[in-house]
C-alpha cells in the first residue's frame, strides 16, 4: 500500500480547490464496506468508514459550509447530517450517535415544537454554519445499520448525485475487490480464464469494480457502465444489471456485462449495438483504464431478451400485478394460491413494485387493516402492511417478490422496562412482529425526548433525574397501539 505521504501528494491539488479538507475521522481511514457495492435492491451509495468496533468517536465536518438538512428515523441512515459545501458538493454522515451541542439544541428544540421523534430538518440556509475540521457529532451504530461505523457520502448540492469520495479527497486505500469475469455453463456460474462457451451474452457477468466497466466486442467499445457519479434512479434500478443467480449459487454480486433488456436507469451507456448473430466474438473489459479480461467468447444464442409487457394474474383470493419492465430480465412466473397463502415461481428481485391483492372469503371486518403481507425473495424478506381498496381488496406493494402469506397483527408492541442510567436516560424494549415508532413519551405530563432503534428493539427516554410517573405510546405499522406506564 502507497505510504501515507504518498497520498497526502496526491490528493493535495483536490485540497487546494476545497473540496475534502478534513478527514472524517481521526487517524488512518479503514473501510469496511465500498462505494457501490451491491446491496439488496441498491447501491451502496457511500464508504463505510470503520470505527474501532465502538461507538462516540468524533465525526468532523470535511469542509467549511453550513447543516444542509438533520434526519433521526428508528431505520434507514438513523442519525445523519448533511452539510453543504461552497465546492458544490454535500458531504454525508449517517448512523451517529449524537449532534455536536450546538446542533443538538436545535433539534431538540424542533422535535419539541413538533413533538416529533422522527425528524427531517432543513434549517434555514447559513443558520448552522460549520468549518473544516470542527467536530459535528459522535459516531454511532444508529438505523440500519450491522454495526458502529460512519457512513460517509459526497453528493452533488444541486442534483444530489452520488460522488466518488476519493477523487474528492477521501483518503481510503484502493478497493479489496478485483474484478473477474464470469459464466453461465449449463446452468452453473464458473469464473473464467481465457476463453468461454455461453449460450447469449446475458450469461457473461463482472463482479462489480468501484470504478465501473467498458466492454469491447471485437475490438469496437459496445458498452460503459461508469459509477463515478451516479442518480437515485440508477441506485433504485441496481438490480436491472443483477446476475441473480450467480449470487444465490456462488455469493458473488455481479453484473452481466450486456446491459439487460429492461435496465430501466440511466448507469448504462450503450455505444453501439451488441452482435445478434451466433458466433465466436473477441471480448475484453477494462476498468479504470486498465484491462481486466480479454479472450475468446462463443455465443450460440446471442440475443434472447426480449421486453416485457404489464400482466396479472390471478388464483383462488388472490390476484398479482406486474408492471412492464418489471424484471431485469423476462421471467415466466408461476403462481399458486392457498387460502391467506401464495406460492410464486421464481423468487427473483423486482426492480418495479408487484402488487399483491388479496380478497379473503371469511376475514372479520375489524380485522381487514390489521393485515400484512409476510413475503420472501431470493434477496431476503420483507413484511407489507397492508391498504384497504375501494373494491374490496386487501393490496400490498413490494419489490420483494416471491411466495408470501396474509399475517394478522392485533397486539400492540410489547414494552419492557431495562434500565436508568445515572444520566437518567430509561431504556425500554419495545417488541412486535412488525416496526414500531414512538408516538409520545411524557414524564409528569411535559413531553420529553426518545429514541427507538428498530434492529436492536430498544428504545430510551430522556427522563434526567426527574422523578414522577413516565408515560410512553408506541404503535405499530398497522396501528396497534401500547401505553407503557411506570414511575420513576
Ligand atoms: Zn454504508
Amino acid at each position: 500500500m502507497p505510504s501515507v505521504r504518498f497520498w497526502i501528494l496526491f490528493f493535495l491539488p483536490f485540497w487546494a480547490q476545497g473540496q475534502i479538507v478534513h478527514q472524517p475521522l481521526d487517524g488512518l481511514l479503514a473501510v469496511s464496506g465500498e462505494l457501490a457495492e451491491l446491496r439488496n435492491h441498491h447501491f451502496h451509495s457511500g464508504v463505510d468508514l470503520r470505527t474501532g468496533a465502538v461507538t462516540g468517536k468524533n465525526i468532523y465536518a470535511v469542509a467549511d459550509g453550513w447543516v444542509r438538512r438533520i434526519v433521526i428515523r428508528p431505520d434507514g441512515y438513523g442519525w445523519a447530517l448533511y452539510v453543504d459545501h461552497l465546492s458544490g458538493y454535500t458531504s454525508v454522515y449517517a448512523h451517529l450517535e449524537s449532534f455536536s451541542p450546538e446542533l443538538w439544541a436545535y433539534v431538540l428544540q424542533e422535535a419539541e415544537r413538533r413533538n416529533a421523534y422522527r425528524l427531517d430538518l432543513y434549517p434555514a440556509k447559513g443558520s448552522l454554519p460549520v468549518v473544516g475540521g470542527q467536530v459535528i457529532a459522535q459516531s454511532g451504530n444508529s438505523g440500519a445499520s450491522g454495526g458502529p461505523h460512519l457512513h460517509f457520502e459526497m453528493r452533488d448540492r444541486e442534483s444530489e448525485e452520488i460522488m466518488n469520495p476519493v477523487a474528492l479527497g477521501l483518503l481510503i486505500p484502493q478497493p479489496r475487490v478485483r474484478p473477474e469475469l464470469w459464466a453461465k455453463q449449463d446452468g452453473r456460474w464458473r469464473k473464467i480464464a481465457d476463453s468461454a462457451s455461453v449460450n447469449n451474452w446475458y450469461d457473461l457477468a463482472l463482479t462489480l469494480p468501484e470504478q465501473g466497466f467498458e466492454v469491447k466486442v471485437s475490438d469496437s467499445l459496445r458498452s460503459i457502465w461508469s459509477l463515478q457519479q451516479w442518480s437515485f434512479d440508477v441506485q433504485r434500478g441496481a438490480d436491472a444489471g443483477l446476475a441473480l443467480d450467480l449470487h444465490s449459487q456462488q455469493g458473488i454480486r455481479g453484473f452481466h456485462i450486456h446491459p439487460s433488456p429492461s435496465q430501466p436507469a440511466p448507469g448504462w451507456k450503450l455505444k453501439q449495438a451488441w452482435p445478434k448473430s451466433s458466433g465466436t466474438y473477441s471480448l475484453s473489459v477494462n476498468s479504470g483504464g486498465s484491462p481486466i479480461w480479454a479472450g475468446r467468447v462463443r455465443v450460440a444464442q446471442p440475443n434472447p431478451g426480449s421486453t416485457q409487457a404489464p400482466r396479472s394474474m390471478s388464483d383462488g383470493d388472490w390476484s398479482l400485478e406486474f408492471p412492464a419492465q418489471c424484471f431485469g430480465m423476462a421471467q415466466n412466473i408461476i403462481i399458486s394460491a392457498n387460502g391467506s397463502k401464495i406460492g410464486v415461481k421464481p423468487d427473483v428481485a423486482a426492480i418495479k413494485p408487484v402488487t399483491y391483492s388479496w380478497t379473503p372469503s371469511k376475514l372479520a371486518d375489524s380485522l381487514w387493516d390489521k393485515a400484512y403481507l409476510a413475503v420472501r425473495d431470493g434477496r431476503g424478506s420483507a413484511k407489507i402492511p397492508g391498504s384497504l381498496s375501494a373494491d374490496g381488496r386487501i393490496v400490498f406493494t413490494s419489490k420483494t417478490c416471491g411466495s408470501a402469506e396474509v399475517r394478522i397483527d392485533t397486539k400492540g408492541p410489547q414494552c419492557e422496562l431495562l434500565r436508568r442510567d445515572p444520566s437518567g436516560r430509561v431504556w425500554i424494549s419495545v417488541r412486535d412482529e412488525l416496526d414500531s415508532e414512538i408516538v409520545e413519551i411524557t414524564l409528569n405530563g411535559k413531553w420529553i425526548w426518545g429514541h427507538l432503534d428498530l434492529k436492536s428493539n430498544f428504545m430510551y427516554a430522556d427522563a434526567g433525574i426527574t422523578k414522577g410517573k413516565l408515560v410512553v405510546w408506541v404503535r405499530d405499522e398497522v396501528g396497534n397501539l401500547t401505553n407503557f406506564t411506570t414511575e420513576l
